[in-house]
């Protein structure tokens, strides 16, 4: 799932009143589509006055909806984030950032609500993928002179595609010239854990029809230059 504003704000006030005898101020919720976190906690420290205590304030709840994932994780991470804003709030000092002290509020939390908070999510494989930034990549389609498919990731600079494609035209050619590359620009999640390098490695597709194309821009590359051939279907931007 991806939460919406009012699912936190829900999840927000039940949790505050079942985990934190409802001490938690409310605070403002926001959605995020960074990749590098699933929940974060911001705020900024600010003393009152020249001699005055130093104040945690201007709190925000961000909660990361870039991921697709399952309900349990994401409301495990409200809690993760909420344990976090019950320490700010109250200006205690941990001994890191998931410290004694954290680590002790989601041990009592895990604990008595059967939740299973962690300090860290680690995401599969297809939240990899959501995680990473949906930037169009270049790909190679290689038909190989012996029948089979393979495809190629290279970098996005128009001097790597004309090497590469003199460079395979070349390699895997073949002496009767049976071989073919086509290119394409997609931002297709299939292609997003190949490695993008200008090395002539090739990776075999064993069933080429399921090469998700249909989106995808063409790339048109001769010895010299390259040129993209928008698909109507796609807006991305090159
Ligand atoms: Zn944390």
């Amino acid at each position: 799932m991806r939460p919406t504003i009012e699912y936190i704000q829900t999840r927000f006030d039940e949790y505050n009143t079942r985990f934190f005898g409802g001490t938690l101020p409310p605070l403002p919720v926001k959605l995020s589509h960074a990749k590098g976190f699933l929940g974060k906690v911001t705020f900024t420290r600010r003393r009152r006055g020249l001699f005055g205590r130093y104040h945690n304030e201007d709190f925000v709840l961000r909660i990361n909806v870039r991921i697709d994932l399952p309900e349990t994780v994401v409301e495990d991470t409200i809690l993760h984030e909420m344990i976090h804003y019950y320490i700010a709030v109250n200006e205690w000092h941990d001994t890191s950032t998931h410290g004694e002290l954290f680590r002790r509020e989601m041990a009592r939390i895990n604990q008595t609500g059967g939740r299973h908070i962690t300090i860290s999510h680690r995401l599969n494989e297809e939240e990899q993928a959501q995680a990473q930034v949906r930037k169009g990549r270049i790909v190679a389609v290689l038909h190989l002179s012996d029948g089979r498919t393979g495809i190629k990731i290279v970098p996005k600079q128009i001097r790597h595609i004309l090497y590469w494609h003199q460079k395979a035209t070349r390699v895997f050619g073949g002496r009767d010239g049976q071989a073919s590359i086509e290119w394409y620009y997609t931002a297709h999640p299939f292609f997003a854990n190949y490695p993008s390098s200008i090395a002539m490695k090739v990776y075999i597709i064993e069933k080429p029809d399921t090469i998700p194309l249909d989106d995808a821009h063409r790339l048109l590359v001769t010895d010299r230059q390259v040129r993209l051939q928008k698909n109507p279907n796609n807006s991305l931007k090159w």
